[in-house]
C-alpha cells in the first residue's frame, strides 16, 4: 500500500515538476537566438570552477560575502551528497526493504558517513542562514515569506533526516546499525542521550512521510521561487561571457528590412541568455549592494532588472505560448517591460518612504534605465554571470530610437554630437585648437607615425582634461616618441552614445572613424580616456576596425621601465588613486596606473576601501556625464567624500569623465585648496 502512496506521490510531484521546467525552458526560448556555443572546453571549465566549485561566490571573500560563500557552499554540496540518500529513501519507499547496502559495506560505511556529515554541514548552514538574517539582517537580502519558508522547508528536511539516522542506529533490524559508528554526528547524539530504543514504527512512519513530502513539495517549490537558481545558476555559468567585452550588446542591422521597432521593449526582443539570467539569479543581492546608484538613493537595482525581466516572462510568456504560429500578442493583453514615467515617479516617492523595500514588479521605469552607469560593479560580483548592462542599454535603445523618449539634456546632447561630433557642441574645426604652440604632426602630415594619439572629445574640448592632453604630449615629446593625431579628421568615438542607447548614431560614428583610421592604415592607438579605450578596442572590430589600443596608463608606464621618462623631482605627498570603471573592471587595468603614480620619487601612496574591481563609480559613464542627478546623493560627492577620508594630498585619476566628477566633488567640499586632482600623466610631467 505505501509504495502505491508514493508512487502517486512521485508520479504527482514530478510530473508537476517536469511541467514547470519544460514550461520556463520554453519561455526561455522564446528569446532571440544568441551563440553561447563556443569555446566548449574552457565553458565547462568556467562552470565547474564557478558553480561546482562554487568559487563564484567567493569573489571578493570578505565580511559577509565570505560568510555567505561558505554557508552557500555547505549548502550546494550537502544537496548534492543528500541527494543520494534521497534516492535511497525514495526507492526504499517503493520497494521494501531497498537499501545501498548492496553496494558492499566499504562503499556502504562510506555513503552513511557523507550522508550524516552533509546533514550536519547543511543543518549549520541553516543556523547560519538564520543567524544572518535575524542578527547581522543585511539590507542587500529580499526578506519575502518564500525565503523563510524554503529555509524552512531545508531545516525540516535535515531534522527529520537526523531522527530517521538515529532511530534506525539503534534498531537492530535495519543495515546502518551495524555502521552506526560511521555517522559520527548521530552516533554522537545516540552515545549523549542514551538513545537505546528506536522510534515506534508508527512515528518512523509519520517522520518518514513528513520528510518525503517535504521533499516533493520542495522540489516542486523550486521553480517558483529564487530556488530557480538551483536550475538556472549551473547552465549559466556554462553560457557565461568569455570574452574581453563586457558589454555583449545585440547586433542591429539598421537595413534589414521590415523592421519597425528598434532596442527591446518586450521581454522576447531579449537573447534567450538575458532571459536565462533571471532563472540564474538567487536574489543575493551583492548586485545591488556594489550599484553606485542604488547606494545613492536611486530606484535602480540591477537585481530588480533582472528579476524584473522574469517576472514579465512570466507575466506575459504563458498567453505567447498558446498562441497559433504566426499570431501575434495584442499590447493590450501585455504587461509592459517598459513601465511609463509616471509608474518611475510613484516608485521613487515610495524609495523615499521605504529605501529598503525591494520591488518585485513586472517592468522596469525609464528613471531605472536611465540611473545606470554603466559601471559594471553588478556583472563584476554576480557569483551566477548575470550581465545586466545589456538589459539596460537595450531597454534604453528602444527610449530613444523608436520612442524618442528620454532625458531633455540628453536629446540636447545628441545634437551637440551630431552636429559637431563631440557633445559639448564646440565647433568641429576647433578640434585641435587646444595644441597650439605644441608642434603637433596630424596624420595626413606625417601618416607613419609610431603610434596615433586619440585625443578624445573631453582632451580636445573640456578645459580641464585639455591641460591632460597637454601634459601627455609632453611626456611623449620628452620620450621621444614618434606620434601624430588625427586632428579635426578625428570625431566623437561614440562610447557615451552607444551606451545611451542611440545604436544609430553611434554606428554612424564608429564607421566614419573606422574609415578615417583604415585609410592611414593605423595599426597602434594611445588614448588618454578608458571610454574611447573601450569603444576603440571591443566595439569597433564591428565595424572592420582592429588596432592595438593602449591606454596612457599602460604607454606612460612602458615609457617609464624603458628608461625613456625617468620621474626624477620628488613629490612628498600622499596620493590616492581613483579607478576608472572603464579601466579597471571593464579593461583589467589596475596595476600600470598605480606604478606610473608609485614611479615619482616620494610618493606616499594610499588606497581607498573601495578600490580596483570594487571600486565605486565617479557617476558619469553611460551618458551619465550629462544627465542631471536629481534623485538621492551626487555620486561624486560619495566618492570625492571616501578620498577626501585618507586626507591625501592629490586624488589621482586616469579618466577625463573621472577627472570632471573628482574635481567638481573637490570644488564641492570646498577644499579645491589643499587637495589637488591630477591625472597621472600630470603627475609625471611634474616630476621631470
Ligand atoms: S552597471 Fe553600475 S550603475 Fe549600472 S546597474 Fe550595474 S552597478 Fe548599477
Ligand atoms: S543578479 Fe547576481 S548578484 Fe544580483 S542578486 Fe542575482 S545572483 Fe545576486
Amino acid at each position: 500500500m505505501k509504495s502505491i502512496f508514493v508512487a502517486i506521490a512521485l508520479i504527482v510531484s514530478l510530473g508537476y515538476f517536469f511541467y514547470k521546467v519544460v514550461t520556463l525552458a520554453r519561455l526561455i526560448l522564446l528569446g532571440k537566438p544568441e551563440n553561447r556555443f563556443d569555446q566548449l572546453g574552457k565553458r565547462t571549465w568556467m562552470m565547474i570552477r564557478n558553480a561546482i566549485f562554487q568559487l563564484a561566490n567567493f569573489k571578493r571573500p570578505k565580511g559577509d560575502i565570505l560568510y555567505a560563500g561558505i554557508m552557500h557552499f555547505m549548502i550546494f554540496w550537502g544537496f548534492m551528497i543528500l541527494l543520494l540518500g534521497e534516492i535511497e529513501i525514495l526507492v526504499g519507499g517503493l520497494v521494501h526493504g531497498f537499501t545501498f547496502k548492496f553496494l558492499g559495506y566499504p562503499l556502504y560505511n562510506l555513503f552513511v558517513f557523507s550522508q550524516d556529515l552533509m546533514a550536519a554541514a547543511v543543518l549549520v548552514a541553516m543556523i547560519m542562514s538564520f543567524a544572518r538574517r535575524f542578527i547581522e539582517h543585511p539590507k542587500k537580502l529580499n526578506y519575502h515569506f518564500g525565503s523563510y519558508l524554503i529555509l524552512g522547508l531545508i531545516t525540516g528536511l535535515m531534522l527529520t533526516l537526523f531522527a530517521m539516522n538515529i532511530s534506525n542506529g539503534v534498531n537492530p533490524e535495519e543495515p546502518v546499525s551495524k555502521v552506526v559508528n560511521w555517522m559520527f554526528f548521530s552516533s554522537t547524539y545516540i552515545k549523549l542521550f542514551h538513545v537505546t530504543n528506536p522510534l515506534s514504527p508508527v512515528t518512523f512512519q509519520v517522520i518518514w512521510w513528513l520528510h518525503v513530502l517535504m521533499l516533493l513539495f520542495f522540489l516542486d517549490f523550486i521553480p517558483n521561487s529564487k530556488h530557480l537558481h538551483l536550475l538556472g545558476a549551473i547552465p549559466n555559468n556554462f553560457f557565461l561571457n568569455i570574452t574581453d567585452k563586457t558589454m555583449q550588446l545585440q547586433p542591429i542591422n539598421f537595413e534589414a528590412e521590415g523592421v519597425e521597432t528598434f532596442g527591446v521593449a518586450k521581454f522576447e526582443e531579449l537573447t534567450w541568455k538575458q532571459l536565462l539570467d533571471g532563472a540564474a539569479c538567487t536574489e543575493c543581492g551583492r548586485c545591488t549592494d556594489d550599484c553606485p546608484a542604488a547606494n545613492t538613493g536611486k530606484i535602480l537595482s540591477p537585481r530588480e532588472v533582472v528579476l524584473n525581466i522574469k517576472e514579465n516572462m512570466k507575466a506575459n510568456g504563458p498567453k505567447i505560448l498558446k498562441l497559433q504560429k504566426g499570431e501575434k500578442l495584442p499590447d493590450e493583453q501585455r504587461v509592459p517591460l517598459i513601465a511609463d514615467d509616471a509608474e518611475g515617479e510613484k516608485r521613487m516617492a515610495f524609495k523615499k518612504e521605504h529605501p529598503n523595500e525591494h520591488n518585485t514588479a513586472t517592468s522596469i521605469s525609464p528613471q531605472e534605465l536611465w540611473a545606470c552607469t554603466t559601471c559594471g560593479a553588478c556583472q563584476a560580483i554576480c557569483p551566477v554571470a548575470n550581465e545586466h548592462i545589456r538589459d539596460i542599454i537595450d531597454m534604453r535603445r528602444y527610449l530613444v530610437m523608436t520612442e524618442s523618449k528620454m532625458p531633455q539634456e540628453l536629446s540636447a546632447t545628441f545634437r551637440n554630437n551630431d552636429t559637431n561630433g563631440n557633445p559639448w557642441g564646440l565647433g568641429a574645426d576647433a578640434r585641435l585648437d587646444w595644441a597650439e604652440g605644441l608642434g603637433l604632426k596630424t596624420m595626413a602630415e606625417q601618416p607613419d607615425p609610431d603610434i596615433l594619439f586619440w585625443v578624445g572629445c573631453a582632451g580636445a574640448y573640456d578645459d580641464r582634461n585639455k591641460k591632460i592632453a597637454v601634459a601627455f604630449v609632453k611626456l611623449m615629446q620628452a620620450a621621444n616618441v614618434k606620434f601624430s593625431v588625427l586632428g579635426t579628421e578625428e570625431t566623437c568615438c561614440g562610447d557615451w552614445v552607444r551606451r545611451a542607447g542611440n545604436e544609430y548614431a553611434f554606428q554612424t560614428l564608429a564607421k566614419q572613424n573606422v574609415e578615417t583610421l583604415n585609410k592611414y592604415k593605423v595599426k597602434k592607438i594611445v588614448t588618454a580616456c578608458p571610454h574611447g579605450y573601450y569603444t576603440l578596442k571591443h566595439d569597433y572590430p564591428e565595424f572592420g576596425g582592429n588596432y592595438e589600443v593602449i591606454h596612457h596608463s599602460q604607454f606612460i608606464n612602458q615609457l617609464i621601465k624603458e628608461g625613456r621618462l625617468k620621474p626624477t623631482k620628488p613629490m612628498k605627498k600622499t596620493v590616492t588613486y581613483h579607478d576608472s570603471c572603464y579601466l579597471g573592471r571593464h579593461n583589467n587595468i589596475y596595476a600600470e596606473p598605480r606604478d606610473v603614480v608609485a614611479a615619482v620619487p616620494q610618493v606616499k601612496m594610499v588606497e581607498m576601501k573601495h578600490s580596483h574591481a570594487n571600486s565605486f563609480c565617479c557617476g558619469a559613464g553611460g551618458a551619465r556625464m550629462w544627465l542631471d542627478e536629481k534623485e538621492g546623493d551626487r555620486i561624486n560627492r560619495v566618492r570625492t567624500a571616501e578620498a577626501l577620508s585618507l586626507n591625501p594630498d592629490v586624488i589621482a585619476t586616469a579618466c577625463p569623465f573621472c577627472m570632471t566628477m573628482i574635481d567638481d566633488g573637490v570644488k564641492d567640499k570646498g577644499v579645491e585648496d589643499n587637495v589637488k586632482v591630477l591625472d597621472i600623466a600630470e603627475i609625471v610631467q611634474r616630476s621631470l
